[in-house]
């Protein structure tokens, strides 16, 4: 059980030693979903999925969209297709050759890949390499049926070697405890990636772990506070997912209180959505120490987590 004087202490220290400049929007787009991962992960959704492929125009006009919605990255992403993942590059090099996402900070996330395959992303003009830890070796046993925690540094470590930057990730709530929550962090202290990104823990339905308990949001917002002590000048993401089906300003709100700086949205969110989303989002350090005060004066300091949402949700906060 985490007490909220706990969050609130690290909420705090938070506040006191990092800055809080810009928040980030990034959102995916699926090239396909063929993973040839054997067994699929237990957590994955890809399993209750007919296989498809995106096409190169498809990827384009997505791209396009979720520029003029706000999204400032965009990050394709396949299911595992190998260590040498040919497709990718033709999409990293289509929207590379269109002189409309000069701008845009395009990133990938296709799993373990060999140096070839990553430097042949680079020449096509990948700026950032993402490939997920997801947990230490004993949680990826639990949650994938396999261990490969090395091949994934390894990825990381050849991805840097060709010139990429870097990002790395794990979930959030699957069994994890606080020991190996710290240790991950110190393995990814030694990969030195530009950004950190994280996934609360949500089951879905017809897969293995649909009956795994969907992350509790202390234990998300004590992960992002943790990390971003951790990692006070990195980029801080996450995702929110959480079965939202309305705007969740306030988990987001309070999700940036905690020290993320990179948002992206549900994945059930329409593009209009997003661009709401980030609008309201607009928030910024300013804003939510006024927020964190009212509630801090108000006495809520001790109240639980939803309690807090509620009050958060209530106050005009942009
Ligand atoms: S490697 Fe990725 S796409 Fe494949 S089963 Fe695991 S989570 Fe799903």
């Amino acid at each position: 059980m985490i007490k909220m004087d706990e969050i609130n202490e690290l909420l705090r220290k938070v506040r006191e030693s990092c800055d809080f400049k810009e928040v980030f929007r990034t959102r995916g787009i699926r090239i396909t979903n063929k993973c040839i991962q054997k067994p699929l992960c237990y957590y994955c959704n890809y399993m209750n999925e007919d296989i498809y492929f995106t096409s190169v125009e498809e990827v384009i006009s997505r791209a396009l969209e979720l520029k003029n919605s706000g999204v400032d990255r965009v990050t394709l992403v396949s299911g595992w297709l190998g260590y040498n993942n040919k497709l990718g590059v033709r999409y990293v090099k289509a929207i590379r050759d269109d002189s409309r996402f000069d701008d845009l900070r395009l990133s990938a996330a296709f799993g373990r890949l060999s140096k070839s395959s990553l430097l042949a992303l680079k020449k096509a003009g990948l700026d950032q390499y993402g490939c997920n830890l997801e947990g230490v070796p004993e949680i990826l046993v639990k949650i994938k049926g396999i261990n490969d925690f090395e091949e994934r540094i390894n990825t990381l470590e050849c991805a840097r070697e060709v010139g990429l930057d870097i990002s790395t990730g794990f979930i959030i709530g699957v069994g994890e405890d606080w020991k190996m929550f710290d240790r991950l962090l110190r393995n990814i202290k030694e990969l030195d990636p530009c950004s950190i990104f994280m996934s609360p823990f949500e089951p879905y339905p017809n897969t293995p772990m649909e009956n795994f308990p969907p992350s509790n949001l202390k234990r998300v917002i004590k992960a992002i506070a943790k990390t971003k002590l951790a990692f006070p000048e990195k980029i801080i993401g996450v995702r929110i997912i959480m079965q939202c089906k309305h705007l969740p300003r306030e988990i987001v709100s309070l999700m940036i209180y905690a020290g993320a700086n990179l948002i992206a949205p549900p994945p059930a969110f329409s593009d209009r959505s997003v661009k709401e989303f980030f609008e309201v989002l607009k928030t910024n350090a300013e804003n939510l120490n006024i927020l964190y005060n009212k509630l801090i004066n108000e006495g809520v300091n001790n109240t639980d987590v939803t309690e807090f949402i509620d009050i958060v949700g209530n106050l005009n906060l942009v």
